[in-house]
């Protein structure tokens, strides 16, 4: 996008003309972009003053979703620091691990990180400054700072757009979790990226538009995930600052409250996770609830499970819905399908963005045809092009400009994307390639099974074979036979599991809802 900003200052000033206007609802909390600003710019000027951050040196966030997220988040990028926001649902050795991979020299945190972080760390290498402190904590207070910087310009510090502006830690689905290190241009482009995405979408349906230039139309948008992904940080945030758009932010999921706040607030968009849409859907109170400000639902950032569909099709008339593809190191939305597109395919990830070149590629490297199943490899101005600290990992994901996504899947006919599994998760028995996607998929269809995960048990003559972990579904008396019998009826010999064990308990998995399978294999294979 020629015309998108250099820096995320730039970027995001245009949401100070917006002045007076409703920018951040939380709980009983009101700001306006007017107030939300006056503190930002406060923070920012304390940070360069009093603590002399510079340009470069990076500064950690970890928290739960508050709007002092989003106030230290601008503070940062804007004075030309490195803002690294943590996973708050991370154990203490997660949290000091990221405090110590970035080399932070501040984290700004709340209570329950702050007594996390001093619980795992044997020394702290880095300044602490406490959000909503629950007892009168020696250090310093986020709120103190403020007040009594309030009334302090935003101090000039020059930003290119090759600086680096953040690094956002990838979910750890299939290892430790990796810091994607985004420029200013990777950030501003990909917003450009979602206004563009979000503008097709809505054009895409009749009416979404009807809705969208009826008189007294006003977008909003209920934040439901956690700001420290881009799908909360860029579409809920960074977006509405930039574009004059109301937020309503909440502090954890719920679905009753969700619905609560649509109702109350004239919530006109609600994107999550697709097992968060299942959970509104279904919820006993949709059906009295008025939702008729919605007009757009998505789903994405993991694979659509059935229910997802049959959801939308049993409870939801005039909205329209879609579902998205992308990743931390796309820092956007690469591919996604809404309204007919979405009924037109509704397995499909979408369709790429048309600023995306793609290719597939076979493991030995080659560019194969489009509609033949490989690694999915991605070109765009919105992609990182390292990881942080990781050398190795950077050199065989980032080649030539082009980025290993580590995901398979193919591209059809009409350039709908369609994944198949991750390339790490990849089974190959005896030469033969397993997705272990396709297993588990069969295995939900069984009505004894709660949940699945295949994982590759390592095997002296064949290399690896498939092993499957089942929670059955409460009530429901399942055999190894029955198992075995069902997907015999359903999948090839060579893809029947080698071991199936039962478990009574959830499956472990990370905040993003998806399976660690590591953690599994070190469970049963020990
Ligand atoms: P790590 O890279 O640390 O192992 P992660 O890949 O889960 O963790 P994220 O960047 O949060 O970390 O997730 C991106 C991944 O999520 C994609 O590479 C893809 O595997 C999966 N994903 C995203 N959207 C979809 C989708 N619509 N359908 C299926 N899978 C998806
Ligand atoms: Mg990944």
């Amino acid at each position: 996008y020629k015309n998108a900003p250099n820096t995320l200052r730039e970027l995001l000033d245009t949401g100070r003309n917006f002045e007076e206007q409703e920018f951040l609802i939380y709980q009983d909390e009101r700001l306006t972009f007017n107030t939300f600003f006056a503190r930002a710019d406060a923070f920012s000027h304390y940070l360069v003053t009093e603590l002399s951050i510079a340009k470069g040196e990076r500064i950690a966030i970890a928290m739960r979703n508050y709007p002092e997220w989003m106030i230290a988040y601008y503070a940062i990028v804007s004075i030309g620091a490195v803002v690294v926001p943590l996973n708050s649902w991370g154990s203490a050795d997660e949290l000091c691990y990221g405090l110590s991979d970035s080399m932070a020299k501040l984290v700004i945190c709340d209570q329950p990180r702050y007594d996390a972080i001093l619980s795992g760390a044997d020394q702290l290498s880095c300044q602490t400054i406490l959000v909503r402190a629950k007892d009168d904590q020696a250090g310093l207070c986020f709120e103190d700072i403020v007040r009594a910087n309030l009334g302090a310009a935003m101090p000039e510090i020059r930003c290119d757009s090759d600086d680096i502006a953040q690094i956002m830690y990838t979910s750890g689905t299939t290892g430790r979790p990796k810091g994607a290190v985004s420029t200013h241009r990777n950030i501003c482009q990909a917003i450009f990226s979602f206004e563009f995405h979000g503008m097709c979408s809505a054009m895409a349906n009749p009416e979404s538009i009807g809705k969208m230039f009826s008189a007294g139309f006003a977008p909003c948008t209920l934040l439901s995930v956690p700001l420290f992904h881009v799908s909360g940080c860029y579409a809920a945030f960074l977006l509405n600052l930039r574009a004059g758009r109301k937020t309503v932010m909440m502090y954890k999921w719920s679905a009753e409250e969700a619905l609560a706040l649509i109702a109350k607030e004239r919530v006109t968009i609600f994107s999550a996770v697709p097992s968060m849409v299942v959970d509104l859907l279904r919820h006993p109170n949709f059906k009295t609830t008025d939702t008729s400000s919605l007009f757009s639902l998505g789903g994405g950032g993991t694979a659509c499970p059935p229910s997802f569909s049959s959801a939308i099709a049993e409870n939801l008339s005039d909205a329209y819905v879609g579902t998205g593809y992308g990743m931390t190191e796309t820092n956007a939305i690469c591919a996604s399908c809404t309204g007919d597109a979405f009924l037109y395919k509704p397995n499909s990830a979408g369709t790429l963005s048309p600023l995306v070149e793609w290719q597939t590629r076979s493991p030995e490297g080659d560019v194969l045809a489009q509609g033949d199943v490989g690694e999915i490899w991605l070109k765009s101005a919105c992609n990182i092009s390292a990881y942080w600290n990781k050398p190795d990992a950077t050199a065989e994901s980032f080649i030539d400009g082009w980025m290993a996504t580590g995901d398979i899947g193919y591209i059809d006919d009409e350039n709908f994307v369609f994944l198949v599994d991750r390339a790490k998760d990849l089974i190959i028995r005896g030469g033969e390639n397993i997705y272990p996607a396709e297993i588990e998929s069969c295995l939900s269809q069984h009505s004894g099974v709660a949940d699945s995960a295949i994982i590759a048990i390592p095997n002296e003559h064949l290399g690896e074979t498939p092993g499957a972990v089942i929670r059955v579904r409460q009530g429901a008396d399942l055999s190894e036979t029955d198992i075995k019998d069902y997907l015999n009826t359903k999948l090839a010999a060579f893809k029947q599991p080698s071991h199936i064990w039962f478990v009574d308990e959830e499956l472990p998995r990370n905040p993003a809802g998806k399976v660690l399978k590591r953690e599994l294999l070190k469970r049963f294979m020990n």
